[in-house]
């Protein structure tokens, strides 16, 4: 696949499906994915396409996702059907393929996780994931500057600092929204990040 051409190919059609603050988020994500595929040494092409398609399901309605959920045969969790937030993610890395072409499982999988993260992710995976936090249209998280940092030098630090702050607004905000695949992933890195650091966290 030419990952240049598609991803010109499929921003002229998101152009038209997302809100214009969700395309100003992308644009930020693809951005920020370029950067870090550079410094990780990731193909920035492949980054910058799975980053252009990761939010591609966010705008549709609680019910159409839903729906087409249903119609692509997508199981959902009862967390996931209570909160609609999630979903986007799963639907977005089957329409990625079905209605986008995109016959790249590394792409598909990095829209797939992109929300909740899971446990030892891939390189993609935690490029898209870091970077929808970061990118710099993004200003409510806390710890932000600090994370944006440390991604540029520790993607895994990056990983594990966001799942924390992320876990502690939910627990804060909407308990019966946590996801456990997120509790699984922060388990992990967390054990990875004690691992490497006896110093203090952030
Ligand atoms: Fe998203
Ligand atoms: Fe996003």
């Amino acid at each position: 696949m030419d990952y240049i051409e598609k991803k010109k190919e499929v921003e002229t059609k998101l152009k038209d499906i997302l809100s214009e603050r969700r395309y100003m988020h992308t644009v930020g994500v693809v951005d920020t994915a370029s950067e870090m595929a550079e410094i990780y040494g990731y193909d920035a092409d492949k980054a910058k396409l799975a980053a252009v398609l990761h939010d591609l399901a966010k705008d549709y309605s609680s019910v159409a996702q839903l729906r087409k959920c249903k119609e692509a045969g997508i199981e959902l969790s009862a967390v996931e059907e209570a909160n609609t937030e999630l979903i986007h993610a799963k639907l977005g890395a089957v329409l990625a393929k079905t209605e986008y072409g995109i016959d790249d499982d590394e792409i598909c999988e990095a829209i797939k996780w992109h929300t909740t993260g899971k446990p030892d992710m891939k390189l993609l995976e935690k490029i898209i994931f870091v970077a929808d936090y970061i990118e710099p249209g993004r200003d409510k998280a806390p710890n932000l500057d600090a994370i944006r940092k440390i991604a540029r030098k520790d993607i895994d630090d990056a990983v594990y600092y966001i799942m924390r702050d992320t876990l502690y607004y939910l627990y804060m905000t909407q308990p019966y929204a946590v996801d456990e695949m997120t509790k699984k992933a922060f388990e992990y890195y967390k054990a990875i990040f004690k691992t490497k650091h006896d110093k203090e966290e952030i």
